[in-house]
Order: structure tokens, then sequence, then C-alpha cells
């Protein structure tokens, strides 16, 4: 075991503080990461604050992490010290079930273990990327493609596939109207991925401050979703829609705006449900659909695919100071990121 340094919630309520955590020793097939870079979740949140139900304290949250191989197990293969790695939100799966076989570990029917707020196997409860340092299997690190800057690649291990993986999985492409909801960190990759699978892609966020961002990462048209004008006008104008939004929206206003058979997915995860009217559905044959980051083969895929499309978040690099931490954190919750806070975990 060795202890390292983190920052992380004794409680649903109290400002993250420093303290200190253990890491388990690196076994046969672990690696052993010391992280350089770990980016901020709207996820980190929801957990840390018991959002989404009650959890073990203290916890250290952080699923989207970079960093370099400091000591590998005596079986790995997969990456060696030195190499320029990442972490998701999984950090391990069964590797046994339908799903895992299919390399969809983010699906897998014994539950994954997640990179946070996870029971490991040895009984613990997995702590994250706002650490020093991090221990994981090695099938589940990524590599890192030359030609991607460390410090704006870790939003990608989550918010990137997140979008990633939806966009892939309902084809995505020429020919296509995708719609983006929600400009924050999950909603900007997805308007920069559609754009590039070469997508029609309109970005839909309140108000018109994001506009001119939204069209330099490669969105052909903006729609103000408090234009109740505007919106009206868009009725029935797209075949894909990916909701990012971290609260509730009316998912009618939603629905209204696919084409008939046009899918409507959410990734944003608000924690009160959501109440749909079957006539929002039946009328036009439209689908309601969720989607949870991607599997790790996956996620390597999207690292090439922005490595070669030249795709990096936009990213404000913060220290690891807890109250530069906390601050960040409010500015997440008052949707004022432009659009990634992203930790330098050597500042711990
Ligand atoms: P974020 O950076 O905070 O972005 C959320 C965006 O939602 C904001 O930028 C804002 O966009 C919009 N928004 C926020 N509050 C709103 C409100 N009250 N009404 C309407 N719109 C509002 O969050 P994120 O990190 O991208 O995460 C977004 C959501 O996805 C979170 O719920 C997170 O837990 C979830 N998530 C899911 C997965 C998955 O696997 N499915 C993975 C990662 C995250 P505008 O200002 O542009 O309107
Ligand atoms: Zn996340
Ligand atoms: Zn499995």
């Amino acid at each position: 075991m060795r202890t390292v340094k983190a920052v992380g919630a004794v409680n649903a309520s109290d400002p993250l503080v420093a303290l200190e955590i253990e890491r388990r020793d690196v076994g046969p097939n672990d690696v052993l990461i010391d992280i350089d870079y770990a980016g901020i979740c709207h996820s980190d949140i929801h957990t840390a604050r018991g959002e989404w139900g009650a959890i073990a304290y203290p916890q250290v949250v952080g699923h989207e992490i970079v960093g370099r191989v400091a000591e590998v197990g005596s079986a790995v293969t997969k990456h060696q010290v030195g190499d320029l790695v990442g972490v998701g939100c999984q950090s391990n799966s069964c590797r046994e079930c339908a799903q895992c076989q299919l390399g969809h570990d983010q699906y897998c029917l014994n539950g994954n273990t997640q990179t946070y707020d996870s029971v490991d196997a040895d009984g613990t409860i997995t702590q994250g990327g706002y650490s020093e340092m991090i221990v994981t299997n090695e099938d589940f690190v990524l590599r890192i493609p030359e030609g991607l800057d460390a410090a704006k690649t870790a939003p990608l291990l989550c918010a990137g596939i997140t979008l990633y993986s939806p966009l892939r999985h309902w084809n995505a492409g020429p020919g296509m109207r995708v719609g983006i909801v929600g400009l924050g960190g999950l909603g900007h990759m997805g308007v920069k991925l559609a754009a590039a699978m070469g997508a029609e892609v309109t970005a839909l966020s309140r108000g018109t401050a994001k506009r001119d961002d939204a069209l330099a990462f490669g969105a052909q048209h903006y729609l103000d979703t408090t234009d109740a004008a505007a919106m009206r006008a868009a009725w029935g104008t797209f075949d894909l829609i990916i909701n990012t939004v971290s609260a509730q929206v009316k998912i009618t206003d939603y629905l209204r705006l696919l084409d008939v058979d046009g899918t409507l997915v959410l990734v944003g995860a608000p924690p009160e449900p959501y109440s749909v009217p079957a006539f929002a559905l039946i009328g036009s044959r439209k689908s309601l659909a969720g989607s949870t980051t991607g599997g790790i083969a996956e996620i390597q895929e999207m690292l090439e695919f922005c490595a070669e499309h030249g795709i990096h978040p936009e990213t404000e690099l913060i220290t690891a100071d807890a109250d530069e931490i906390n601050a960040a954190w409010q500015r997440v919750m008052d949707a004022d990121v432009r659009y990634r806070f992203v930790i330098d975990t050597n500042t711990l």
C-alpha cells in the first residue's frame, strides 16, 4: 500500500478538502500511474453531493485521468514505464458476461468497477483522479496517442467518449441532422465530434452567449432554447438529438424537434425522473434512449479519432488547491464553465 495526496469529499455538503488515501500495491496486472491531469465532470458533483444516492465518505472523485506510467506489474504487457496513459469511468469489469464479450464493458451485466465510488475486488471503495497516483488494471488503461496535448486530453476520457459512443451507435454522419443540447463539458465535445463525423450539427443552448463558440466548434446552426418562436420553427427537423443537460429539461420540447423516426438520447443524468407522455412518441414513431460512456476499445478508438482530426476539449487549467476546486465546482453548477476544468494534479 502507498499513501497519496488527494482532494475529496468528507460528506455530502461540506467543501472538498485535502486528504490522504491508500493505493493498493501494484499487482501482476496493474499499472501505477503518476497522475498529471484530472478533468472535472458534473458526475463528480452529482456523486459527491449524494444527488444520485448515498455514498461512502471520504470520497475522492475524478474519472478523466491522464498521467505517466510509474510502475508496471510483473505480467503487464500493454504499457511501459514512462508511457502517457489515461483512465476513464470504468476501471474493471467481469470480462465474462455477454456485454463484456462484445467489448461493451460499460454495460457489464455483472456491474463494472467504476473508477470511483465502486466496490473494488478487495472490498475497498475505489477512489478517483483528484489525487497524485492511481493503480489500475492494465486492460482499463488507455494509450494517449501522439498528437494529443496531455493537458487538454483528460476530458476525452469521460466527456469525449460519452458523446462519441452514441454518435457512432446512431450513425451520425453526412446527411444526418444532429442536435446537441447543453453546451457544457459533454455538449461542446458533442458538437466537435459530430461535426468531425460529417453530420449537420445544431448546438442548442440557453441564450446566445455560447453561439459564436458553438459555430467555431463546427456547428452549422445554433438554436437558443429560450427562444420559443425559434424552437417552434425547428419542430420536426432533427434525426438525432443528444441531451447533455445536468438538470431537468422539458422533455417534450426536445421530442417535438425530432422528425419521424428520430431519436432523443439522454446522457445528462439529473436525479429526478422524467415524465414522458405516450403521445410525444407514438405519433411519429420517435425513440427516447439513453447511453453511458463507451467500452475500453471504443475509448481507444475515440482517442485515435481525436488525434487524427485534431480535436481537443476547451479547457481551463486550475491547481489542486481544494479552494480552487470548490470554486470550479460552483462554476460548473452555475453553468459558468468554458468548457471543462482540468486540475493540474502535480500541484498537490
Ligand atoms: P456541465 O459541464 O455542467 O454541462 C451541463 C450543461 O447543461 C450546462 O452547460 C448548461 O448548458 C446546461 N444546464 C445546466 N443547468 C441547466 C438547467 N437548470 N436548465 C437547462 N440547462 C441547464 O456538465 P457535464 O459534465 O457536461 O455533464 C452533463 C450531465 O451529463 C451531468 O448530469 C452528468 O452527470 C452527465 N454525465 C453522464 C454521462 C453518461 O455516461 N451518460 C457521462 C458524463 C456525464 P447551456 O448553458 O449551454 O444551456
Ligand atoms: Zn464523467
Ligand atoms: Zn461483464
